[in-house]
Formats: C-alpha cells, structure tokens, sequence
C-alpha cells in the first residue's frame, strides 16, 4: 500500500536503491543499464563521485539563500560558466527548478520583452505539432502532444499550430529536402501572417524532439529558414533545448548544429544530469536590457529560483563534461551507437526508421515498412516492449503516439555520455530481444 499519487494508479513501480555509472539497482538487487536516463536526464550515469563531492561542499557551506534577499556564489559561478558556452549573444541566465518552469519563464520573458518595448499587441504563440514542452498549463498550451493535452485543452490558450519537420513521413515522395523546407517555412509564415506577424510574440520549438517524436531533428536549412522568418517579422525565436541540450546531440547545444542563435533558449534535464532539479532559461542581451532599462525587474519568481544545492551539481555537472571533454566522447560514441543500431535493426520488417544525434537516438516500428503503417494503437505496443526491456535489464524510453498522439511507435534511447562501446553493446543486444520478443507475440496483420 503506498500514500504515493504514482504515475500510475494501477501499479506502484520498482523501488530503486542505488546507481553506479550506467546501472540502477532495485530493492531485489537486480540491476538495469539506464539508456534513457530517466528521460535523458542522467549524462553522467549515477552516482558520480566529483559532483556528489561538490553536493557535500555546497550543502556544508550553505544549502538555500531566498533571492529576494541573496544571490549565491555558486549561482554565479553557474551563470558564468553557461554565458561563456552560450550561443552568440546570450549573455544572462534565470534560473529555475525544471524545464516545466523554464518554459513557463520564457515564454513570460518574451511577452515582458514585448510589453517593456511598446508593442503590447503582441499576444500570440506559434508552435509546432507533435512537439513536448512541459505539463503546466502555459508550456502543456504551446505543446502539441494531443495525447498530454487533451483533456486540458478546454482550460489552455490558443497557440498557432504548425507541422513539425519530421522527413520520415512528412516529405513526400518526389519533393526534395530543400522543397520540403521550404513548404515548412511557408506554413510558418501563412500561420505568422493568420495571426498577425505584429501580433506574435515567439515561435517555440525544439531543436531535436525528445520524447513524442523520438529524437528527430529539422532537414538542414530549415532552423536558418526559420531563423530569417522570424526576424523578418520581429519575431522571438524561443529553441526549447530541456531535452535535447547539455551535450546530448553532442554539441552542448543543438542549436549549434543548425548555425543560429535563438532569442530564449531553455535547458533543463542534463544541466544538472539528475542530481538536483534545475532548469534555466538563457536570454539575449536585448530582452533583458529592455528589461533592465524599463520597469527594472522581471515579473516572475518562485521560491526555489537559483537554489544553492542545485547550482552547485549543475556546476559539477558541467565543469566533469568540460574537463572529461565528454562532448567529443558523446560523438565518438554517438557515432558507433547508431553504427550497432543499423547493424541490428537495418534488415528488420519493423524498424522503419532510425534516426538522432550524439547519444540521442529514436527507433520507429512500423507494421509494414513500405506503406509505413503503424501497428494497431490497441496493442501498446511501446508500452510492452517497455516492460519486456525492464525485464532484460534495460531502461529506455518507448512512447507510442507518435504521428498524432495515437498512431506510431518509437524507442527513445538517451544512454549517459560516459557509456562504454561495450555497454552499448549491451544496449543495443538488449533492445532488439525486448523488440523480437514482444512482436513475437503481435496478432496476425488483417
Ligand atoms: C521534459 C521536457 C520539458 C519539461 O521539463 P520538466 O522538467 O519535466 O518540467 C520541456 N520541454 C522539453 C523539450 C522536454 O523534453
């Protein structure tokens, strides 16, 4: 009997006790290769003994200081660091406790923004569909994970709707990549233009969708496309990195690989790689010198904001990637995952795609890889091979829903950066009997 409000209310999960590098123990001890990360969260696996040295340091020094009152040195340091590594331009850091409430900070930043420089019409969000920005009310509003929202919808606002770029069934048969982009890049604008391009305060997005698509990242050209349309119009380009940044694709941010600087760029789960909840929206000068110039203050706040205990694991977190030089390790091993996952997965009837960066990889299973037909939502598919994968010992992360909240299955796979080709290996062995297995079971095809 547990007084818990679970995840689910059928069954209470496993109860973890304990996690070293790659593995999580439960209470029966046995162990698991973690190669989701919880939701790539965990970069640095469990327990990593330079940044629970820099906990214990922090937590002896000083655990919480309000920020009505105090900032932290290890806030500082923290802001510092993130500065010096940011996309071009981003020159300030707000901190906050999740990618939840970074979203929600943003997207109140860039209405403020727009309010502290005299154009207060601006009242519109544009994002994309099939797209995951948190579960409170504003971030689950400029979401378009129609399974998460559903029910909610009634009580969100309105946000301007948009495809997301996702080749592997959106490009049509015949039309090259540039002509996808560029029908892409024109809804955008028909979309900004419905709305008013003077009545839009930001287009949202990810980078690389996490967790409803499955590690799929935009054709290129499309974020510069997307770049220009937006300062055409004046803009706010807000790239929602909480997944997808901190090193994951390999570079420390995802943006980086598409060669722009957005307006508000959000981080949140491998920031501080699970050891704390933080999260952090990093701004351009201008918005919060406009800021700064005019009323003097953002208009936001929450009790945690800039929490000495999350600040100093984050800081630990980053400064191991930096000095370990993990960014090129996630490439190298970014490289030899996806060689092992084609290896497995190329020749199999249900593996339709396989598609990612660095150590951020999704596999769709398809009924049928030439007309790409899903398998029946009814089966769950995602839903056993997730079991069957705790069963053989590994974590990872299936979400079914993929085309439209329904339809389509995907594997996320978002192992920590310090993985030994040996355990992925393991990873890749693992997932492809948990898949076999279950499919081995699937009814018949009508
Ligand atoms: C997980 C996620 C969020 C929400 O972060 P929480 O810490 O769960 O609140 C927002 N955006 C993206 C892209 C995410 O993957």
């Amino acid at each position: 009997m547990s007084h818990v409000i679970h995840r689910s209310l059928a069954q209470v999960p496993l109860v973890a006790v304990g996690g070293k590098g790659v593995a999580l123990f439960d209470q029966a001890g046995k162990a698991y290769l973690d190669a989701s990360g919880g939701a790539a969260v965990s970069c640095l696996g469990h327990g990593h003994p330079d940044v629970l040295a820099a906990m214990h340091r922090q937590l002896d020094q000083l655990a919480y200081a309000h920020t009505s009152f105090f900032t932290t040195e290890v806030q500082e340091a923290l802001a510092d660091h993130l500065v010096a590594h940011a996309p071009a331009g981003m020159t300030e850091v707000y901190f906050v406790s999740g990618g939840s409430e970074a979203v929600e900070a943003a997207l109140k930043m860039a209405r403020q923004y727009f309010v502290e420089i005299g154009q207060p019409e601006r009242t519109h969000f544009v994002a994309r569909r099939q797209s995951y920005h948190g579960n409170t009310l504003g971030a689950l509003a400029v979401g378009g994970n129609e399974w998460r929202r559903k029910q909610f919808a009634p009580i969100l606002m309105d946000v301007g709707r948009v495809a997301p770029a996702y080749e592997y069934r959106d490009r049509r048969d015949g039309e090259s990549q540039p002509a996808y982009v560029a029908r892409l890049l024109a809804e955008i604008d028909a979309q900004f233009q419905a709305l008013g391009p003077d009545k839009v305060i930001a287009f949202v997005a990810e980078p690389v969708v996490g967790a409803t698509l499955g590690a799929v990242a935009a054709p290129a050209g499309y974020w510069q496309g997307l770049r220009a349309l937006c300062d055409r119009y004046g803009i706010l380009l807000i790239a929602d990195e909480v997944m997808c940044g901190m090193g994951r694709t390999g570079s420390l941010h995802a943006v980086e690989q598409e060669g722009i600087s957005p307006d508000l760029m959000t981080i949140a789960k491998g920031l501080g790689g699970g050891y704390q909840p933080i999260g952090a929206v990093l701004a351009q000068h201008k918005i919060v010198d406009a800021m700064r110039r005019g009323s003097g203050m953002f208009q936001h706040g929450h009790t945690y904001i800039g929490h000495a205990m999350a600040a100093a694991a984050a800081l630990a977190v980053q400064q191991v990637i930096q000095r370990d030089q993990l960014l090129p390790q996630v490439l190298a091993r970014g490289a030899y995952l996806q060689k092992q996952l084609h290896a497995r997965f190329d020749a199999h009837p249900h593996v339709g795609d396989i598609r990612g960066r660095g150590l951020f990889w999704g596999v769709e299973l398809v009924q049928d890889r030439s007309s790409k037909a899903t398998f029946d939502p009814a089966f769950k598919l995602h839903a056993k091979v997730k079991a069957q994968a705790i069963a053989h010992g590994l974590l990872c992360y299936p979400m079914g829903g993929t085309i439209d909240g329904l339809h389509g299955d995907h594997v996320l796979l978002a192992p920590p950066f310090i993985s030994s080709e040996a355990e992925l290996d393991q990873v890749v062995e693992r997932l492809g009997d948990a898949i076999d297995k279950v499919l081995a079971q699937q009814p018949v095809a009508a």
